[in-house]
């Protein structure tokens, strides 16, 4: 994972703050590191070196004397996603004119059709990377104002970024932007600034934060900067740069949990805005530009943890929705079966870190055998999102939380997302992709229906916190929900949890029901509602406890929650967010340690 730093001003030894903070971030993983340095008379030198930090640092002193006073500072380790590991493909890159120097993490999506446009107007590249063409169209775009050339070039470039720019034309100056990869705004009391990719990597040198959001551009020109918010000059909050900075951004709620839950209809919403235009009954498509979908018979669906759930949904979608096969494998285990990687199957790994480490071996193994390779993930430039041929960012910003729940909201987004576009590109069932297509647009209006009134999800939560063993039941589309709220339960309240097709109950999960026992079926008025009824029958008759979740009122049972009522395909997206209400309701009844449930890590990047 890159990561970009940069430092102006001050006068430490700036060399040594960078490479200590490259060092910092060294556990991501990178291919190969650089730096420009710029002193006040405007003499400025560029090293780049391939592998390590410590090959860029031996560098850095053979040829920067520490005598040289530097005024701006920036640095970059890269992992390729455009063009090979190569000392020309190392960041900063500048144009061919060198008047734009750069360092970018992230990928500009159509930089493909905007260098060949470069290339017609006799623009020479020397390298391949993505990040030297928005430098040449710095230049071609000059306008005789160093801003406004950015914003310009902004808007024709499409996402992901995080990238420092500095330029001849405006000495002393840099401009920063972002838009979906991660960076940060600091700065000390002795007139230091600084931007990094990470909050880890300032620590101990800058006392103030500002935490940019998509769409900020920060102007620093010495001693003062200006930031603005999508085109329009803005104050943004600045923090104290402590261990308690995290902390307090927990804002009105009393976890990250609950905050997150409450950011899913956003969420869904920023989905909504960058990849469908629902007026036109249009996907934006961009992602899977270049994908030979056509040669697809069949999907691999690659999972670990909560991603596992929202496989399975995929599963259904794909054979319903898009008429592929589709089947899902654990990652641990599938690494060790004989994989016959065949041309036509796409193999699909969704990871909210994208640095899971059991599903990136896996990836690598089929990698090797030239399969065709799909992720979801949430962090951009993560490990899966490099190393996959095509792929959907979930874009639900960072997710504090140790267990997972607007990052699961947003996989079965893009998962129904890439559903619709394989459905519509084979021209399957017109009238159900418009119908899929108007209740998916209410999806963030009905769970914030569900959000506005949670009183009665509380009272059930009092009701059932008592228990020591549950089950959570559903079938076809809700049985990934009924696993996904029995996993989310266990891992905040450590009570013990099973989850089941519902038809599955004869076959044995009955030899456990009693009294002691409550069973949470997930039972919307979808296709699966009857055969479900006759579930709570047999669990009644044994005199189960039964809690359910439905549009509908369910008159045997012994409390119900109530969700708006759509269609078979969208009921998951809000039945999610009772599950994890409930669970959160439990945990909090019981004073679990919510946000750090004991054992487990955010980010599972070992093997
Ligand atoms: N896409 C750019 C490259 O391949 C940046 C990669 C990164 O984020 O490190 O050079």
């Amino acid at each position: 994972m890159c990561w970009i730093f940069a430092y102006q001003w001050g006068r430490r030894d700036a060399h040594k703050i960078l490479v200590h903070g490259l060092e910092r971030l060294e556990y991501r993983g990178y291919d190969s590191a650089g730096l420009l340095v710029w002193d006040a008379k405007w003499n400025f030198k560029l090293v780049r070196a391939v592998g390590k930090v410590s090959h860029l640092a031996d560098k850095v002193k053979k040829e920067i004397s520490d005598d040289q006073n530097f005024s701006i500072w920036i640095a970059h380790t890269r992992w390729a996603t455009h063009g090979g590991i190569t000392e020309k493909n190392t960041h900063p890159h500048h144009d061919q004119n060198r008047h734009f120097y750069l360092v970018h993490n992230g990928i500009i999506e159509n930089y493909h059709k905007l260098k060949q446009d470069l290339i017609a107007k006799w623009y020479i590249f020397y390298g391949q990377t993505d990040s030297e063409v928005v430098a040449n169209l710095l230049e071609d775009n000059w306008t005789g104002n160093f801003m406004e050339t950015v914003e310009k070039v902004l808007g024709m470039i499409r996402w992901a970024y995080a990238l420092l720019i500095v330029s001849t034309y405006a000495p002393n100056e840099i401009i920063a932007v972002k838009i979906w990869s991660p960076l940060l705004f600091a700065y000390n009391g002795k007139d230091e600034y600084f931007f990094s990719s990470d909050k880890q990597a300032l620590s101990g040198y800058a006392d103030k934060l500002i935490y940019l959001d998509d769409g900020d551009i920060v102007h620093l020109k010495w001693n003062e900067y200006e930031i603005k918010s999508n085109g329009i000059p803005t104050q943004k909050k600045i923090e104290d740069m402590d261990i308690q900075t995290l902390e307090s951004s927990k804002g009105e709620y009393k976890h990250f949990m609950l905050k997150e839950i409450f950011e899913q209809a956003n969420i869904i919403r920023r989905i909504f805005k960058w990849r469908v235009d629902f007026n036109k009954n249009f996907l934006n498509a961009e992602a899977f530009h270049g994908m030979q979908d056509e040669q697809f018979k069949k999907i691999v669906f690659v999972w670990c943890g909560t991603s596992y759930n929202a496989w399975c949904m995929w599963t259904y979608r794909m054979e319903n929705l898009a008429g592929i096969d589709a089947s899902c494998e654990i990652s641990s285990e599938y690494e060790y079966k004989n994989i016959k990687v065949s041309d036509d199957t796409l193999y699909v790994f969704i990871s909210q870190s994208g640095e899971t480490a059991d599903s990136i071996e896996v990836l690598k193994l089929i990698k090797e055998k030239w399969g065709h390779t799909f992720g979801i993930v949430n962090v951009v430039g993560s490990t899966i999102s490099r190393l996959t041929d095509y792929g959907l960012f979930t874009r639900c910003g960072a997710e504090i939380w140790v267990a997972s729940t607007k990052a699961f909201t947003a996989q079965i987004t893009c998962i129904l997302l890439l559903a619709l576009y394989l459905w519509k590109k084979r021209g399957l069932g017109k009238a159900k992709y418009d119908k899929v297509m108007i209740e998916l647009s209410k999806v963030p209006v009905m769970i914030e229906d569900i959000l506005a009134d949670t009183v009665n999800i509380r009272k059930i939560a009092e009701s059932i916190s008592e228990y020591k063993n549950f089950f959570f039941l559903g079938r076809q589309y809700q049985l990934p929900i009924a696993r996904e709220s029995s996993l989310k339960l266990k891992e905040i309240t450590y009570l013990h949890s099973e989850s089941y097709p519902s038809w599955e109950l004869k076959h044995w999960p009955l030899a456990l029901i009693d009294t002691s026992i409550p069973s949470v079926l997930f039972v919307p008025n979808d296709l699966m509602f009857e055969k479900n009824i006759s579930s709570i029958q047999e669990i009644k008759a044994r005199e189960g406890r039964v809690i359910t979740i439905s549009d509908k009122e369910i008159h045997n049972a012994d409390a119900n929650i109530q969700v708006p009522s759509t269609i078979d395909e969208i009921y998951p997206f809000l039945t999610a967010i009772v599950g994890q209400l409930l669970a959160y309701h439990v945990a909090d009844i019981l004073e679990k340690d919510i946000d750090k449930p004991r054992n487990l890590a955010k980010s599972v990047t070992v093997k």
